[in-house]
């Protein structure tokens, strides 16, 4: 089994959804890019795994508005835009951390690995 990390505390704060971790690292989410990760049933088609929510109906200046615990294993957001389904998981939380530690070392795990599973789509490479 693989260990998951939990937070230590999930701050709700202007610019973005600040997630502190037990291990003494921090991610600070943008409100809308969690909001855009949104993973219920009404954001991402079950079957396909395809996401169906429309970036555009998303306001730009959607905001996490309050938390709440989802179990031992995640994190429920109400959002700004009155969205609130989505369970979180901090597993996938700490996956997603857009900080520049967390963005480099999956850069280069896609690197090493050659095949990055999930929704990003790498462009052949061209010669540039
Ligand atoms: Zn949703
Ligand atoms: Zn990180």
């Amino acid at each position: 089994m693989e260990q998951i990390v939990l937070p230590d505390a999930i701050n709700l704060e202007d610019d973005a959804v600040v997630i502190l971790w037990e291990d003494a690292h921090r991610s600070p989410f943008p409100h809308r890019y969690l909001r855009l990760r949104c993973p219920c049933a009404n954001c991402v088609d079950e079957m396909s795994g395809k996401r169906t929510l429309d970036p555009d109906t998303v306001p730009q200046d959607v905001k996490a508005v309050d938390q709440m615990p989802a179990g031992k294993y995640g994190v429920q957001f109400l959002w700004s835009d009155a969205h609130y389904t989505g369970i979180y998981t901090y597993k996938v939380l700490r996956a997603a951390c857009p900080c520049i530690i967390c963005s480099e070392a999956r850069a280069k795990a896609d690197k090493v690995n050659g095949n990055s599973p999930g929704d990003i789509e790498t462009v052949p490479g061209g010669n540039t």
